[in-house]
């Protein structure tokens, strides 16, 4: 039999019933006993429409207040939320709405339009849900952790998206990897404006039921608005991505942050070094992560103290979670392999997919790495991106990190390109702030880089190819070449 634990916000409105679970942007505060009361209410006009034990029901809408309850209803139903990038075009919405069997779509009153263009056989706002009446039914009290919660969808940075089944257990898990690491504290108020969509950001949602964390919901990334909250808010922890770190040290200018904020984490991508070295100088109590849409969030976290010294590492697998590094070279650089119970345990109607990603109970992530002699991680790049010229390995991300500490270069990307004598060459494709000529970028490199990973060919382009999660597609690079 599978093993449940109390359903968490039904506990949490018994154990802190008046404590604020969130507070909008506008001050308004809604307490656990309120969200649990909402949620359960939304549940029963949930299941007026339709929505039954384990229906799939998508979900597209941006942060607000309204797709927390709906999340939380699901798991009171025992429906499964397929969580949807609101930045997806229409055409990829399909995909991952066929894909994942979705029978049912709510979504925010701004994005019905695009809803009801979409193929489902019943689409409604929140406010629909809302105006209808409650069916009596049986609210989950228990949630079995071997149970299904949410299908999240990967970014498709290296292919097709692949949708990332999470159990209850999963995500409690992750939770709980994630205080072990950085505390609980009663204290403790998270800043949310990571997309609820990305499993980063709805573990933020989750963390604050699990533990009774008032979370700050903020309905998008606003340095000003997010710099302000930090400043004045009370916020003690803050969820990012590199991007925001960048404008945030920019608002930031020659102030400090109050020593009430204590973590800044950091997911979703490389940092550059240069940007990272800015920040330790700051006092910014960054902890630099690795994870992905599988391992349902971070699973490998950097403490600011450990970052003194290992500067760019990932750090140390969570309490619960392992890491080995399969196949290591004579570089010690192999793939990444983790395990731990916050891992997916596979991909939705995709056997092949999970039979290739896992390995003897280890997931193969699909990343290189390399880990050092006091055991901290260090992610080199994507397996799939890695360039071999003459015979030596080049890791683009490398090669990016060193450029973008260019003054002039706002964005760069590295690729393989393939060349008659060497494989392969790196060549790069940069968005530049102001002129600057390939030479200088190439003698910038030079200087900092061995000879072979020195790009060959430099284009200056208006933008790089992004997905929806904002992530570069270093596929879609060589045809920017003209
Ligand atoms: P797809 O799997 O569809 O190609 P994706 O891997 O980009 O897309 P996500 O699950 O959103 O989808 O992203 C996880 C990936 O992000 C990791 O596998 C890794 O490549 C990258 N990543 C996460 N954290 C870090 C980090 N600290 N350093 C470098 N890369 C990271
Ligand atoms: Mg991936």
């Amino acid at each position: 039999m599978s093993e449940s634990i109390p359903h968490w916000l039904t506990k949490q409105a018994d154990l802190a019933p008046k404590q604020s679970a969130v507070e909008l942007e506008d001050g308004t505060k809604i307490t656990f006993l309120e969200l649990k009361t909402k949620s359960q209410s939304f549940a029963k006009k949930l299941a007026t429409s339709g929505v039954r034990k384990g229906s799939h029901v998508g979900i597209l809408s941006n942060n607000n207040i309204h797709m927390i309850i709906a999340i939380h209803a699901l798991s009171y139903i025992g429906a499964i939320g397929v969580l949807l990038n609101t930045r997806l075009t229409t055409e990829e919405l399909h995909y991952q709405i066929k894909d994942a069997e979705v029978s049912h779509l709510l979504t925010s009153v701004e994005l019905l339009s695009t809803a009801e263009r979409l193929d489902v056989p019943v689409t409604h706002s929140f406010s629909e849900i809302d105006h209808m009446k409650e069916r009596a039914i049986n609210l989950q009290e228990e949630l079995q952790l071997e149970d299904y919660f949410t299908i999240i969808y990967t970014s498709g940075t290296t292919g097709f998206p692949k949708g990332v089944m999470h159990t209850y257990g999963n995500h409690w898990w992750s939770a709980i990897g994630s205080a072990l690491n950085l505390g609980l504290s009663k204290e403790d108020k998270w800043l949310a404006a990571l997309p609820m969509f990305h499993v980063g950001g709805l573990s933020i949602y989750l963390k604050s039921v699990i533990y009774g964390m008032s979370v700050l919901l903020f309905e998008k990334f606003d340095e000003k608005q997010v710099h302000h909250a930090i400043m004045n808010r009370g916020v003690t922890m803050v969820s990012v991505v590199t991007v925001m770190v960048q404008r945030l040290l920019e608002e930031l200018g020659k102030e400090s942050y109050p020593s009430k904020f204590r973590c800044m984490l950091l997911g979703g991508g490389p940092a550059p070094r240069p940007l990272l070295e800015k920040a330790k100088e700051k006092e910014i109590p960054i902890f630099q992560s690795y994870g992905m849409t599988e391992t349902s969030s971070q699973i490998v976290t950097l403490s600011p103290t450990d970052a003194l010294e290992k500067l760019g590492s990932a750090g140390k697998p969570l309490v619960p979670a392992q890491l080995r590094i399969h196949q290591p070279d004579a570089e010690k650089v192999g793939e990444i392999y983790v395990k731990g119970p916050m891992v997916t345990k596979g991909y939705f109607k995709n056997k092949e997919a999970t039979k290739k990603a896992f390995q003897e109970g280890w997931l193969a992530t699909g990343d290189l790495g390399y880990v050092d002699e006091d055991g901290f991680l260090y992610v080199v790049d994507r397996r799939k991106d890695l360039i071999i010229s003459g015979g030596e390995n080049i890791y683009p991300s490398e090669v990016e990190s060193v450029l973008a500490g260019m003054e002039s270069i706002k964005e760069i990307g590295v690729v393989g390109k393939e060349d008659p004598t060497w494989g392969q060459i790196p060549v790069a494709f940069v968005v530049v702030s102001n002129s600057v000529k390939q030479e200088e970028i190439k003698l910038y490199a030079k200087k900092r880089l061995a000879k072979y990973k020195v790009p060959k060919e430099i284009y200056f382009v208006e933008a790089l190819p992004r997905n929806a999660s904002n992530k570069l597609v270093r596929t879609k690079l060589l045809d920017l070449i003209p």
